[in-house]
């Protein structure tokens, strides 16, 4: 693409997005590049909280089933619209949890290791807490860790070959576990390619959608994918520790919940408080307790936005604004030995730039010191997520000539070379 910033005010005038811009409250004189760690907030989600907060402070308890939006089906009411922007039914979705609470969910309830089958495979780039909870849930149904569970190799250190993952599909795998983007370098991964891989060889196949819920279009049912699970406040904003979600596909809803809990209730039946479990009869079966509703409302503004853009044009933006980036960085720092480590084509790329850099810890703080908001995952990668709601191209056009004055007047040398507390 073209790199001067005529070209990028060109492209935001004929941005069908850019009017979502005012719907966000965007830190003053900053460049957010980290709704792909924590989306900012948007008007619409602090009127959906307000909303909420008034029912309790009108209703009290009868906010449970009284008013606009009655908290006995909030979430239901919410997960059916969370569902087309995963691309499955209205009752494959279930908004509940954390990704790691939802990790084990799924486990226990999809995971039935036999003699011949007893294996878990999941990739040696994933995020350390769907390993954990892999890890422990083995351990949990006796099995060791050591022998049950196999990690996909990465050739590069950053990227996953569909052969890799091909070979590690044995006859003794039950569940294949990947991210649908690595949240380190950004790649893709073919989320329909891998599910006939591992279906053909009587493998389940699971997707974490961290980085893509939001960013990327998904066809989870079309696709015949088994199970997904994601949190919502990166692409989808819904604020720090808001609920996650889960997809289980219909085929297996007469799955007992491995970890049962009364919200996962048939709701007619619920209140009957007998203690033989009616299980809900979709993806609501696999919810434990009671909601978190505070940490759900946000969610409800964020998904209106959605459905308002359209995940195609989320989709077509996203794509076109990490393209002029890299081009960007290429034409303006490329000197300064940053290597793109994000895949190139379009349908292997999420929603970020990951740039690995000897010196990129203390980058990332000069950036900070700017007045841009990057992100560092350790050791050497800075990444960037422009984000189609509240991003512009001049603010990706702005945002690599600070970079490049940093790095041309070497101002990152007077800050250390290590990570903060929360990186
Ligand atoms: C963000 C992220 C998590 C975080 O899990 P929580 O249970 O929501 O804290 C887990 N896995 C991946 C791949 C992530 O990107």
């Amino acid at each position: 693409m073209d790199t001067t910033v005529m070209f990028a005010k060109e492209m935001d005038n004929q941005d069908n997005m850019r009017t979502f811009k005012e719907e966000f409250y965007l830190p003053e004189n900053q460049l957010y590049m980290d709704g792909n760690s924590l989306g900012l907030m948007s008007k619409r989600s602090e009127a959906t909280l307000e909303n909420l907060l008034s029912s309790w402070r009108e209703k009290g308890i009868d906010g449970w089933t009284e008013g606009k939006d009655p908290w006995f089906t909030y979430s239901e009411k919410l997960s059916e619209r969370v569902a087309t922007v995963v691309g499955a039914n209205s009752n494959e979705v279930m908004v509940t949890g954390s990704i790691t609470v939802n990790i084990h969910q799924m486990l226990s309830t999809l995971f039935h290791p036999t003699a011949e089958r007893s294996v878990i495979v999941v990739d040696e780039l994933n995020f350390p807490s769907d390993i954990y909870a892999v890890e422990s849930h083995l351990k949990l149904r006796g099995l060791d860790p050591a022998v049950s569970l196999r990690k996909v190799k990465s050739d590069d250190g950053y990227t996953l070959t569909l052969a890799a993952i091909e070979e590690m599909l044995t006859e003794d795998v039950a569940i294949l576990m990947l991210p649908s983007v690595l949240y380190r370098s950004g790649q893709l991964l073919d989320v329909e390619k891998i599910t006939e891989m591992a279906h053909s060889k009587g493998i389940l196949v699971g997707f974490d959608l961290a980085h893509s819920i939001g960013a990327v279009p998904h066809q989870l049912h079309n696709q015949k994918v088994d199970f997904a699970i994601w949190c919502h406040y990166k692409y989808m904003n819904s604020g720090p520790g808001g609920s996650g979600g889960l997809y289980i596909h219909e085929r297996h809803h007469d799955e007992l919940p491995g970890l049962a809990g009364w919200f996962g209730s048939d709701k007619t039946k619920q209140f009957d408080m007998s203690h033989d479990f009616s299980k809900a009869s979709g993806a609501g079966a696999y919810q434990i307790g009671t909601p978190n509703l505070f940490s759900v409302a946000p969610l409800t503004g964020s998904v209106e936005l959605f459905e308002e853009a359209g995940m195609g044009n989320v989709r077509a933006k996203s794509l076109a604004l990490t393209q002029y980036l890299r081009d960007l960085i290429q034409a303006e720092v490329g000197r300064f030995s940053f290597v793109d480590v994000t895949p190139v084509d379009d349908e292997a790329r999420g929603g970020h730039i990951a740039l690995a850099h000897p010196e990129a810890a203390r980058i990332c703080k000069a950036l900070k010191q700017a007045n841009v908001v990057p992100d560092f995952r350790s050791p050497d990668i800075i990444r960037l997520a422009p984000i189609s709601f509240y991003s512009s191209f001049e603010d990706v056009w702005e945002m690599v000539q600070r970079l490049k004055l940093i790095m041309a007047e070497e101002t990152y040398k007077t800050f250390s070379n290590e990570r903060n507390v929360v990186a």
